[in-house]
């Protein structure tokens, strides 16, 4: 199914579906006035904080601030990407997923040669696995390394021949090309670019082929060689294994990260399914943002080596920004001269898990590193202490963890506070507390209009009854109202949850989303007086300004015959 999905459907959707049913399904709940509640699924705590409002189609949680509408849920509890949470949520509804269909024929065209390039990606690791199978040198070379038939299989390990144009007098040349699988010389010769290697077929989570690894028989170098980045094929965002683990377990409890492909390989045959490798680069932030959708525990392995213990350190600068609370990471070392299989050989699956278990914390482990070598009995010791470990944990997301990071490092240091910054980070969040209480104040009929427009959609009836001239009202909070009003106009059904989705990943998110939540204490049957009252203050305040900011301008430029009408026709109002 190509085109992307259609959003009448996705409105249509979360018209239907119900969100206490959904979240019931996961997470039960229970019933409590007007709200369903439950321990929320994005924080420990021992007492309820996680309400659900089914006349909202909205979840909240008082204690960690999670919030949205059943997209946004099945997103964060199954860590699923938009489409697929949609197509999820589809599916719970019993409806299929409607696409807009690809207008241009540009679109259409790429589309083909993609499925074209997976296709050729496909048939050729078919060469390669038919290629193991009559070369008695692999066989013996993967027999060395203890690798089973299943495990073969499983993995798709293939065998690419000695020799220079096997693919391309089986292929068409323009998709080998494409797919990286030859090299172009600059007298525009090509030749195949795996020869002689073990082939490893890299898989992306939904099992299309997108590119290889290829390692030696021998000694001989390079050890290990990749796929270059194609159309289908980004390093940086692919892991080798993934695909395989999730066959397996789609929620392993833990994940752990090795460097190569026999790595991962050697771990399945020992019964650890869930390994994965980076593809021949650092791990990235992407690598282990995907990570963490799959499993809450990353376990990255590295040789104890100079060169294990820097990657360690990238991996650690990569993983800060992607930590919280409820994720953990732990940093294993292994013993000198040995690389995961020769580890899980000489201490068995039980030795390997033990280690895992109880490998470092990245936190403690990133202590150690930035403590390592100052003394701390000395200020210079400490100070220099803050200046190399802050800049890292400023990259922390809010939240416990960034917290409890923060105060490690004032117990370190023998801060009472960490001084300075905090000072004036402390001061930054008074005077934005303050300035907001302000903006709350002066903007309270409008937080009061949209937050009850976005809870009752229906009042956008008592709106269009007041028959408003909208022209040359400018202000604060006017633009959005109106444009939760045309979307509200604009659909036979919508609830407040369809409205929020309308904001997904625009500037407005936030603050739509805070209003949604807010708390506008009324009986029910006062809704629409207060919601009326609120819309007239509104517009007497919109009018005011408008009227100031043209007689302004009418003592200053002098005003246009349009501007003219317009204040005349405030003044005429008031
Ligand atoms: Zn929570």
């Amino acid at each position: 199914m190509s085109g992307r999905i259609s959003k009448e459907f996705i409105d249509e959707l979360l018209v239907r579906v119900d969100i206490v049913d959904l979240i019931d399904s996961h997470v039960p709940l229970k019933k409590t006035g007007a709200n369903y509640v439950a321990r929320c699924p994005f924080h420990v705590e021992k007492s309820p904080s996680f309400s659900v409002n089914r006349n909202k189609q909205f979840f909240h949680c008082f204690g960690c601030g999670a919030s949205g509408n059943a997209i946004s849920f099945l997103m964060d509890f199954n860590h699923l990407d938009f489409v697929e949470a949609v197509e999820d949520l589809a599916a719970f509804a019993g409806l299929s997923v409607r696409r807009e269909q690809a207008t241009s024929l540009v679109d259409t065209s790429k589309k083909e040669d993609l499925s074209s390039l997976y296709q050729v990606l496909e048939q050729v690791a078919a060469f390669y696995v038919e290629q193991l199978r009559v070369t008695p040198k692999a066989i013996q070379y993967l027999k060395s390394r203890q690798v089973k038939g299943a495990i073969a299989r499983d993995f798709l390990l293939g065998y690419a021949p000695d020799k220079w144009s096997v693919l391309s007098e089986r292929f068409s040349q323009k998709l080998l090309i494409e797919a990286g699988l030859l090299v172009v010389k600059e007298d525009g010769q090509a030749y195949d670019r795996f020869r002689s290697r073990i082939i490893f077929p890299i898989r992306d989570k939904r099992s299309h082929i997108v590119g290889f690894g290829g390692r030696v028989l021998d000694d001989s170098l390079p050890k290990y060689l990749n796929s270059p980045e194609t159309p289908v094929f980004h390093k940086g965002k692919e892991v080798y294994g993934l695909y395989e683990l999730l066959a397996k377990n789609s929620k392993p409890q833990r994940i752990v990260i090795v460097e190569g492909y026999m790595d991962v390989i050697a771990l399945a045959q020992y019964g650890i399914y869930y390994a994965v490798a980076a593809l021949g680069t650092a791990t990235s932030q992407a690598h282990i943002d995907l990570l963490f959708r799959f499993s809450s525990e990353l376990v990255f392995c590295f040789d104890g080596d100079r060169a294990g213990r820097e990657a360690a350190w990238r991996v650690m600068e990569s993983a800060f920004s992607s930590l919280k609370e409820g994720r953990s990471c732990r940093i294993m070392i292994l013993p000198t001269q040995h690389d995961p299989d020769s580890l899980v050989r000489e201490e068995g699956v039980e030795g390997f898990v033990q280690r895992m278990q109880s490998a470092q914390a990245l936190s403690e482990y990133f202590f150690d590193y930035v403590t390592n070598g100052l003394n701390l009995s000395e200020v210079e010791g400490r100070s220099q202490l803050i200046s190399k470990a802050r800049p890292y944990l400023e990259r922390l997301p809010e939240g416990t963890f960034r917290e409890m990071m923060f105060s490690r490092l004032q117990d370190l240091s023998g801060m009472a506070s960490l001084s300075g910054a905090d000072n004036k980070f402390i001061a930054q969040q008074v005077s934005l507390n303050k300035s907001h209480q302000q903006a709350f104040n002066r903007l309270s009929s409008v937080r009061v209009a949209i937050a009850l427009l976005l809870q009752h959609p229906a009042l956008a009836e008592v709106v269009e009854q007041k028959d408003i001239d909208w022209t040359g009202l400018e202000f604060r909070g006017i633009e959005l109202f109106k444009s939760i009003l045309g979307i509200i106009l604009d659909k036979k059904s919508v609830n407040t949850a369809v409205l929020i989705e309308h904001y997904r990943d625009t500037p407005e998110e936030k603050i739509v989303t805070s209003l949604a939540l807010l708390d506008v204490y009324m009986d029910e049957d006062k809704i629409e007086t207060v919601f009326s009252d609120a819309l007239d203050s509104l517009l007497k305040q919109a009018r005011d300004a408008s009227i100031t900011r043209l007689e302004a301008k009418a003592r200053s430029h002098g005003l246009d015959a349009q501007e003219q009408t317009a204040l005349v026709n405030m003044l005429t109002m008031k």
